[in-house]
């Protein structure tokens, strides 16, 4: 199957400069995403992970999918003020300013083995605070699960310790 067909590309959205690739049309078909969970099937084998991260929001649905295929829970990675209870946060630093992402207190056992899915692949900075914030709570990486990774901005570099498989490469 040929994902990128599926893709759509939205100009100067959210704002001037950036092209957003968009995989609502890959959601919407039910093949589309029976090979979507095919595909990491063939990279990340289920013996070594134990749970799924998804970062928000559209890691949730990538996370939720490879959940449910390898009959294992899911996680969230959320922006600051989201969850409720004790959660840990990690700041870190966005183009233009600081962000902050939590994790509840305690979802994520001491060693256990997070698989963390996104989207989309971009500088790579959401991505590596989403692992640092999974080791912060004891968890152990076991890789990072894309749909689309944007190979010019370079982000699978900060990356580089880590097991990454994207599907879609622009
Ligand atoms: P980054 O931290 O730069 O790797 O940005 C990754 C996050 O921003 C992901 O959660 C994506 O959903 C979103 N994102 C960044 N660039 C794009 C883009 N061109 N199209 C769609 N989403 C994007």
């Amino acid at each position: 199957m040929n994902l990128k067909e599926k893709i759509a590309d939205y100009p100067n959205f959210p704002k001037k400069g950036i092209l957003f690739r968009d995989f609502s049309p890959v959601l919407k078909d039910p093949s589309a995403l029976s090979h979507i969970a095919d595909e990491f099937s063939k990279h990340f084998h289920p013996k070594d992970i134990d749970v799924f991260a998804g970062i928000e929001s559209r890691g949730f649905i990538l996370a939720s999918i490879l959940a449910s295929r390898y009959n294992k829970g899911m996680v969230m990675i959320r922006k600051a003020g989201k969850l409720p209870g004790k959660t840990t946060k990690l700041a870190y630093t966005i183009e233009y300013g600081k962000d902050t992402i939590e994790i509840q207190k305690d979802i994520i056992k001491e060693g256990e083995r997070v698989l963390i899915c996104d989207d989309l692949l971009a500088t790579g900075g959401t991505a590596k605070a989403s692992a640092k914030l999974i080791e912060k709570v004891g968890g152990e990486i076991v890789g990072f699960a894309f749909i689309i990774e944007l190979v010019d901005l370079n982000g699978i570099k900060g990356l580089n310790k880590y097991n990454c498989k994207s599907l879609v490469k622009y």
